[in-house]
Formats: structure tokens, C-alpha cells, sequence
């Protein structure tokens, strides 16, 4: 009797065990199914104290950066395409950013200020710099309109600026020049601002999408104050061949460079032939396309670079090829922040007339020039 009681005793606990080891396993691929959903055991860790984190996002075909001091302030060079604005939201609150502190769009191509009106609508921003080009479309008209309503403080770039963020971190305009470039492939690329960060030993170029011309200038104006030389180069124009010229690379020396491109972008960046000019001199390279968000850290001495993905060398230096060349590719087709709705939109009355480019409005830019934030 008691045997038999022992036995129904043993085989109630053997299925309760059952039932418990199911609940488990239920959790825990419930668990794995929600961290893999969300890509949360991709996420990089908050910034530690006395750390500078720059996070190249992931924007896809675009441009977008936020830089983040060791006092806490917050930097935003860009802000992707009209697509990627939510990414550009969830980056911002995911790195705790309450409020921009600057806010700089490096031209008013779309694919660089795309997700603008929706970060300026998120988080109060303190001062905006604009590399000051009338230019005709809705997204930069919308821009300008959403940085007026805000009574955000608006400064036009110009070589020779310099922003102190915080106490040790610098970042200084090297471009545009006073006189800007007209008749180039594309002056709004060539009209880039360029600025080169700077905590401790550690620095880092932001070229935007420059140009040739833009590159040779640089090297012309280079002086001693304001090196070129750069730890990290945040490489021109999602890699186009059109710049990256060996010259400049002889003058940066860059240890590592960063690409932001689109997986499936159809302008062919990054170029192989820019690919090859870089190999030359970097001993890293990094490409959102197939790694994702890249996240780098400092403490001012040494520099650690965290991609989201682990990409094999060979992948990362083969470039693309531009799909546009079987319909006739050429120069301006590769404009790609020249979208074609854009040159459907332009302002103006119903009537078809163009209004006067969109300018911006309360200017400052003087010449030499020093700011704290
Ligand atoms: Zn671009
Ligand atoms: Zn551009």
C-alpha cells in the first residue's frame, strides 16, 4: 500500500518536473524569441564616465551621426534619409539623449537631412549649423520652416569656427570656404561641412559627401592649427570614386575608415576604386551596409571600435557596383540626394513657377569664430 502510495507520490513530482522544465523552456525561447526580435543582445552598453561615444547609424543609403561627450552633451551630425528618421528617434532615446546640444546638416541633400523636422520635433535643440545653400525642395524648405517655429539658433558654417563641447571635446569647421564652389559635379556636396573632432589624442574627420574640389582646398588651407590628420575618417560621399583622392588620404592618414551606405544602394558605393585607394592606408575598415550600427569609443588615449555585426575582411573591401550605368549612368545620375520627387516638388505657385530657392533666414557667420556649449 505505502509502496504504491511512494510510487503515484513519484511519478506526481517526475510530471510536475515535467511541467516545470516545459514552463522553462517556454520561457527561455520566449525570452531568446524577444531579444532576437528586438536585436537587443546586439545594443551596445551605455557610455561610461569619461568616455566620448561616437555611433555611426545604421541610416541605410545616408548619413547620420551622434556624438555623445564624456559630460553628457550631444552632438548631431545628420540625420539619415526620410526613412530612417525613426531610427534616428530610437537612437536618441535608446543613448538617453534629452536634448541636442548642436545639431549639424553637412548640406541639404536628402539622404542627409531627411530624418531632420522629426529629430527637431523629439528633443529640444540648442544651436543649428547649416551649411547655408539656398536649395529648392520641400524637405529643406520644411527644415528650415521647423527650425524657425522652434526658435532653434541658427549659424551658417564657415572654415575657421570652432565649437568646444564641454570642456575637452573640440570640433573645428574646416569647410565650407568663404567662397563657395559653383560648377562642380554637384556644388551642394562640394559646399559640405567638414569638421574635425577632437578629445585628447583621439580625432576624427566628418567630410560629409565633399567633393574633389572640396579635398583640394582642404589640403591648400591646411595649416598647423588645424591639421588635416585624422585617427578616424568618416570617408566622403558614402564612398563615391569622386573623392578620397590619394592626396588627401596623404594628409589625413587615417588608421580607420567608415562608410555609411545602403545594402542595396544603386549608386555603387562604395567604389572599389575608393576601396583600394583606402587600403593603402587604413588598417580597419567599417561599413554600415553589412555591419550595421558602428559604435567607437575613447577615453582620449585609445579608441575602441564596436560594430553590430561581424562582417569577414574580404567582404568589407569588396566594393559595389552602380546599377544605374545600364541606363545610361553618369555623374548626375549618381547625385542620389537629388531625388526625382524632389525635382517633381519644386516650391512655388500652383502655377508651376519656381519660387526663389529656399535661403535661411537670421544668419550668423563671422568670419573667426569660437563658441562654448
Ligand atoms: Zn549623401
Ligand atoms: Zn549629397
Amino acid at each position: 500500500m505505502a509502496r504504491g502510495r511512494r510510487a503515484r507520490l513519484a511519478i506526481r513530482r517526475s510530471s510536475r518536473r515535467t511541467f516545470l522544465l516545459l514552463i522553462l523552456g517556454l520561457l527561455l525561447s520566449t525570452a531568446a524569441f524577444l531579444l532576437h526580435r528586438f536585436e537587443l543582445w546586439r545594443r551596445e552598453p551605455p557610455p561610461q564616465a569619461g568616455e566620448l561615444t561616437i555611433v555611426v547609424l545604421d541610416v541605410g543609403q545616408g548619413d547620420s551621426f551622434l556624438i555623445l561627450t564624456p559630460e553628457r552633451k550631444a552632438v548631431l551630425i545628420d540625420a539619415g534619409p526620410p526613412e530612417a528618421a525613426d531610427r534616428v528617434r530610437e537612437a536618441l532615446a535608446r543613448y538617453g539623449v534629452m536634448q541636442l546640444d548642436l545639431v549639424i546638416a553637412t548640406h541639404p541633400h536628402a539622404d542627409h537631412i531627411g530624418g531632420m523636422v522629426a529629430v527637431l520635433e523629439t528633443v529640444p535643440v540648442r544651436m543649428f549649423l547649416d551649411s547655408g545653400q539656398p536649395y529648392p525642395t520641400r524637405t529643406y524648405t520644411r527644415m528650415l520652416e521647423k527650425i524657425r517655429e522652434k526658435g532653434i539658433r541658427f549659424v551658417v558654417a564657415e572654415a575657421g569656427q570652432e565649437f568646444h563641447i564641454g570642456t575637452d571635446v573640440r570640433l573645428a569647421i574646416l569647410a565650407p570656404f568663404p567662397t563657395r564652389f559653383q560648377g562642380t559635379r554637384s556644388d551642394e556636396n562640394a559646399n559640405s561641412i567638414v569638421a574635425r573632432l577632437s578629445y585628447g589624442a583621439f580625432s576624427m574627420l566628418f567630410t560629409g559627401d565633399s567633393e574633389r574640389e572640396t579635398e583640394d582646398r582642404l589640403i591648400e588651407q591646411e595649416n598647423a592649427a588645424e591639421p588635416l590628420q585624422a585617427r578616424v575618417l568618416k570617408v566622403a560621399h558614402h564612398g563615391s570614386r569622386h573623392s578620397t583622392t590619394r592626396a588627401f588620404l596623404e594628409r589625413v592618414r587615417p588608421e580607420v575608415a567608415l562608410i555609411s551606405c545602403g545594402a542595396d544602394n544603386e549608386y555603387g558605393h562604395p567604389a572599389q576604386e575608393t576601396l583600394d585607394r583606402l587600403r593603402r592606408w587604413v588598417r580597419e575598415l567599417h561599413r554600415t551596409d553589412l555591419e550595421g550600427e558602428i559604435v567607437i569609443r575613447s577615453d582620449g588615449r585609445r579608441y575602441e571600435i564596436h560594430p553590430e555585426r561581424t562582417v569577414a575582411a574580404e567582404d568589407l573591401w569588396r566594393g559595389r557596383r552602380p546599377r544605374l550605368r545600364a541606363e545610361g549612368y553618369s555623374a548626375v545620375s549618381e547625385d542620389q540626394s537629388r531625388p526625382v520627387r524632389a525635382a517633381l516638388d519644386p516650391i512655388g505657385s500652383p502655377t508651376g513657377q519656381r519660387s526663389k530657392a529656399a535661403s535661411p533666414a537670421r544668419a550668423i557667420s563671422p568670419a573667426r569664430w569660437r563658441t562654448g556649449l
